[in-house]
């Protein structure tokens, strides 16, 4: 079954409001295993909800629409749903009766507007909404279903949830379950890891897809199949071949930095950190670990000295480190100091120490480091080479 999603109201085309009903509706879809052909936003202006209700009808079979349904003139998604299907909008005294309950409950007046909200399309099955006072309701013909539900987000998941999840489940005979696993990867480039797993990321279920963000690589494998256990066995399988494929660079499904912090909690160890660059771009992603404060006693940004090359870039950052270590009581000492000027492409050597009591470690490597996302990478690499050293890798 293909399903398409249309979020309705003139305040998410003017970016006033956030369209989260859209993306709450496609991973609850996704998750049942109905296919979303499509989204789409439009304002609150009855023949532009109907044209875009109607071509919907002709891709799709099923037609999920928010918003639209509050008490007020501009609300006009029953009408324009009302004219697709060619019906009359009817009065239900039980739905005006339940909304006068509310009000009544709450201790409000009712106001005559709210009438509005107990008119809906004849032949329409009606969706009671005990969160709120606009009713929701299923329509359909030869074309299609279409199913329209309110804009206030909670109202919507709560109808979604007990009212279309059953529907689909006992009425559409959805059984499928899709699962998303997220692992993540580092240090070796996006284009290394698509060709050592080429052949999976073009098999059709199993999916596996690959993103990236400043050489952090995030690897989805979504599974499809008629059951829970089914799909994460599937998960699980592909998990493994993934992890032969990519070895020690393969983190998990835990992060960068919450892997740093695991293993400096576990291995009881603590660090200093010595940096070379105004921007601190390690401390910036050292901070994202979770309770990195339990573990890093000092740091010292020290943007003044660049020298010449990468040699003496080193020493400095070994110099740094040790100094801090030192200052610190720390047991691990890391300076990362980038070399002066950059080259025709703007990448400077940046030296990476981390003084340990079994050695040092030392990593030379170019970097851009105009732009604050050329800097990311630089965090990255110095997390990674902490990541591996307390992981008992190899350099
Ligand atoms: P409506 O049903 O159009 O009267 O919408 C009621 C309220 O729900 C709006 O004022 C918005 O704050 C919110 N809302 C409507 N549509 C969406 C949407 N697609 N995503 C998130 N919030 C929404
Ligand atoms: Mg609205």
């Amino acid at each position: 079954m293909d399903a398409e999603i249309i979020a309705i109201g003139s305040e998410l085309l003017l970016g006033v409001t956030v369209d989260t009903n859209s993306a709450y509706l496609a991973g609850q879809l996704a998750a049942a295993g109905v296919n979303v052909y499509r989204k789409t936003v439009v304002g609150d202006n009855v023949e532009r909800i109907a044209t875009a209700v109607r071509e919907a009808l002709e891709r799709s079979d099923l037609v999920i629409c928010t918003g639209g349904l509050g008490p007020t003139l501009d609300d006009v998604t029953r009408e324009a749903v009302a004219s697709v299907f060619n019906r009359p909008l009817e009065f239900h005294q039980e739905l005006l009766d339940q909304i006068a309950a509310r009000f009544a409950a709450m201790n409000r007046p009712m106001s005559e507007s709210n009438r509005r909200q107990a008119y809906v399309p004849a032949g329409a099955r009606v969706i009671p909404n005990p969160r709120g006072t606009a009713p929701a309701f299923l329509i359909e013909d030869e074309r299609g279903t279409v199913i329209v539900l309110p804009g206030v987000p909670g109202e919507m998941r709560y109808l979604f949830e007990t009212v279309v999840i059953p529907y689909l489940r006992e009425e559409r005979g959805v059984t499928t379950v899709i699962l998303v696993r997220t692992l993540h990867a580092v240090g070796l480039g996006e284009s290394v890891i698509g060709e050592r797993i080429a052949d999976l990321m073009q098999q059709a279920n199993p999916t596996v897809g690959i993103s990236a963000k400043r050489a952090r690589y995030e690897l989805r494998i979504g599974a499809r199949a008629e059951s829970q256990a089914e799909a994460e066995a599937m998960i699980a399988q592909t998990e493994a071949i993934i992890r032969e494929r990519l070895g020690p660079y393969l983190l998990g499904t835990e992060e960068l930095p919450v892997v740093v912090a695991r293993l400096l909690r576990e291995r009881q160890l603590t660090l200093a950190l010595y940096e070379g660059i105004l921007q601190g771009p390690v401390l910036r992603a050292l901070l994202a670990a979770p309770d990195i404060e339990q573990y890093l006693r000092g740091v010292e940004i020290h943007p003044l000295d660049r020298p010449a090359d990468a040699l003496a870039a080193s020493d400095l950052a070994a110099a740094g480190a040790a100094s801090v270590a030192d200052r610190w009581q720390s047991h691990l000492g890391l300076g990362v100091q980038p070399a002066s000027g950059h080259d025709e492409q703007g990448f400077t050597p940046v030296a990476f120490v981390l003084l340990a009591p079994g050695g040092e470690r030392r990593l030379t490597r170019p970097f851009d480091l105009r732009s604050g996302d050329g800097r990311e990478f630089i965090g990255t690499a110095a997390l990674d080479l902490l990541r591996r050293y307390l992981a008992g890798e190899s350099e």
